[in-house]
């Protein structure tokens, strides 16, 4: 099959070689013959043949003629076209194929690219899998651990407590019995006494010993319905908070830092309760402090690690939570976004929740959550948010931040003629008195 075609197209190569004109060295144009056979093109032959002085010759064989004559070949001239024809379709063919070729290999690339995209989309996806079910093991593994200590030693305090118990019962019942016994060969000698006495009269008075050598006393004064009163609690509460306590991360219990407070809010319970009031407190200037916009700092800062806060919103119908960088400008009213070192949800007009992102991110909840759980880690530069109430997640960034970072908090103006409602710290499951 390949060689046929080679063949033809060797065939074809021959053909155009013998309607080339040796002149122009392009195909015929109105090929003419010589008296030699030999052909050129019209116009080539009769400008060679104006160039030469005598003799007319054949420019291919030399041969010599008396003047300058030439034959019209038609049937040249019509192979001529014919192959130029045909060549002009190789050449339409070669290009289709040659554009043709090249968008494939285009495509082809592509899909590679894809391909490999894929490929690392499926690794990375197995190897994050395979490390969260590290770490969801050895977060349930502590969990697991504590309950099972917990549960051993519980069992092993009710087992020694209920064996001291018994211990102390059977020692007084031991002596008890000892005591029956004494007792009873006591009675045993004082019948016969009587018993002689009454058959007989005794001359003289036997000697009796009345008394016991041991008085038996009540026992230990066990309460058996105390026993194990310890262990009929809230058990299980006991030891929630023994957990609660094992968390990591678990709430952490935050403050308000007064000093970045802006002048129109005012803290109470602890500095755990920020809200609006009417009068503008004179503070000294400062850095630190917000003096555009009505926001609030956490007090203690976090640059690695694993973090999670509980932020009560009650019913208040606006407010801004979240996270922000140090480095933050508390002198300007800008829009809180990552690109300007802010990670927040926002609520506006009562129901309308919004990941901080610029534009906006519409959230659709569907219940308004009264806490806010606010989750920072380090290592995944993740800031994820939180329905408190039920654990549901709400929104989550995964561009957060690579250095110092505070929780912040905005109240937000509240609408004229309402009273203005706090933003609370919730230090679960231990609110300060
Ligand atoms: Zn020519
Ligand atoms: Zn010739």
């Amino acid at each position: 099959m390949s060689c046929g075609a080679t063949n033809a197209s060797q065939e074809r190569l021959s053909l155009k070689e013998d309607l080339t004109c040796a002149i122009c060295c392009d195909l015929f144009v109105d090929p003419v013959m010589l008296a030699c056979m030999h052909h050129f093109c019209k116009a080539c032959i009769s400008t060679y043949w104006r160039s030469l002085r005598d003799p007319v010759t054949c420019p291919q064989c030399r041969q010599e003629f008396p003047t300058k004559q030439f034959q019209t070949n038609y049937l040249v001239a019509a192979m001529v076209e014919k192959v130029r024809a045909r060549s002009a379709d190789h050449q339409h063919l070669q290009k289709r194929l040659k554009d043709c070729l090249a968008s494939h290999r285009l495509t082809k690339e592509r899909y590679m690219g894809m391909i490999h995209k894929n490929e690392q989309k499926v690794l990375k996806i197995k190897r994050t899998g395979a490390e969260l079910q590290g770490q969801i093991r050895s977060d349930f593994q502590a969990l697991h651990c504590l309950l099972q200590e917990e549960e051993a030693s519980t069992s092993e305090h009710l087992r020694r407590e209920q064996e001291e118990i018994l211990g102390e019962l059977g020692r007084h019942l031991a002596t008890l019995q000892g005591g029956l016994v004494e007792v009873e060969e006591k009675m045993h000698i004082l019948q016969q006494t009587m018993d002689a006495m009454e058959q007989r009269y005794l001359l003289e008075t036997p000697e009796v010993n009345f008394r016991l050598s041991v008085e038996v006393d009540q026992g230990p004064g066990i309460d058996i319905s105390s026993f194990g009163a310890k262990y009929k609690g809230p058990l299980q509460y006991i030891v929630w908070r023994k957990m609660f306590k094992l968390l990591n991360p678990g709430p952490a219990p935050l403050t308000f830092d007064e000093e970045t407070a802006h002048p129109s809010l005012c803290l109470c319970r602890e500095k755990t309760s920020v809200v609006e009031c009417d009068k503008m407190v004179a503070h000294k200037p400062s850095r630190k402090r917000f003096v555009q916009c009505i926001n609030i700092l956490g007090s203690q800062g976090f640059q690695s690690g694993r973090h999670y806060w509980e932020v009560g919103v009650g019913n208040k119908t606006k407010w801004d939570v979240g996270v922000a960088l140090e480095t933050v400008d508390r002198g300007v009213r800008v829009k809180l976004c990552p690109e300007n070192g802010y990670w927040t949800l926002r609520l506006r007009n009562k129901t309308q929740y919004s990941a901080g992102t610029q534009p906006w991110t519409r959230l659709s909840l569907t219940s308004a959550p009264r806490i806010i759980g606010v989750f920072l880690d380090f290592k995944d530069r993740r800031v994820s948010f939180y329905n408190a109430d039920t654990m549901l997640m709400l929104c989550s960034f995964n561009n957060g931040p690579n250095q110092k970072a505070f929780p912040f908090f905005s109240t937000c103006l509240s609408d004229q003629g309402r009273k203005p409602q706090p933003i609370r710290l919730v230090h679960f499951p231990l609110e300060p008195l």
